[in-house]
């Protein structure tokens, strides 16, 4: 994915959509805490997606809950959208393992783990999809993570860790796999936050004696140009009806 391409998804998204409260309502945060979890060593600005590689929710919540299991997700969302927060925001959660992001190692320190219930045959449903953007958008606003940054698994762990020694071949990871709909999760995003992203400010507009901004009418009032010249167009009709004999 690259960004120009985001923004125009963005852009076709919410120019055919409008979002209500009623939409914000239906979601809801489930708390399950897992024993999986340590302190922060980075702020937070990077979303990991994986799958669980299994089917049922309870199985892999009672797994984050395991003593055994070491391992964790910030969230963990259901085949019918039901979202189970298991990790706090503010810890760590141990979802990655080897990773590497953009010249930084360890991508458990700076980044929130979501776990999309399912396989990498299995697809991932829409509710699935509402719910994770759901709580990525919540995500997006409280900590400005950037699109760009909302990544799979596979991103950080998967061939490049390899080609950097970060892991092997045989332990790369492939999650969330082909099934997972960027463009989809990209425009279901847009949705959600009703965002009007426009490709850049417009440029300047210049005048040519004095280099002042008259794009906007309070600028042009500030310069002494007057937008509108009603007055002078008054003037000019009360001078010719005047000359017509009107008074
Ligand atoms: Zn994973």
């Amino acid at each position: 994915m690259s960004p120009g391409d985001d923004d125009k998804i963005i852009k076709d998204a919410v120019s055919e959509t409008q979002t209500t409260d009623d939409d914000e309502k239906k979601y809801n945060i489930e708390f399950i805490e897992s024993p999986h979890k340590s302190k922060r060593t980075a702020a937070i600005d990077t979303i990991v997606i994986h799958y669980t590689a299994a089917n049922r929710i309870s199985s892999t919540i009672n797994w984050f809950k395991d003593p055994r299991a070491k391992v964790s997700a910030h969230y963990v969302i259901g085949r019918d959208g039901r979202i189970v927060q298991m990790v706090k925001d503010e810890l760590k959660a141990w979802h990655a393992g080897k990773s590497y992001f953009r010249g930084r190692r360890n991508v458990n320190n700076f980044s929130i783990g979501f776990e999309m219930v399912g396989t990498r045959e299995s697809g991932y449903t829409e509710e699935q999809y509402r719910s994770c953007v759901y709580v990525c958008s919540l995500l997006y606003e409280k900590y400005d993570i950037s699109l760009d940054n909302i990544v799979g698994h596979e991103d950080v762990s998967g061939d490049e860790a390899v080609k950097l020694g970060i892991r092997t071949e045989s332990n790369k990871k492939i999650d969330p796999g082909p099934k997972w709909d960027w463009g989809k999760f990209h425009q279901y995003f847009a949705e959600l936050m009703n965002t009007s992203i426009v490709d850049d400010e417009p440029e300047p507009v210049e005048d040519k004696d004095n280099n002042v901004n008259l794009y906007t009418p309070d600028v042009m009032m500030e310069s002494g140009v007057d937008p509108v010249p009603t007055s002078q167009i008054m003037q000019l009709i009360k001078f010719f009806m005047s000359w017509f004999g009107y008074k």
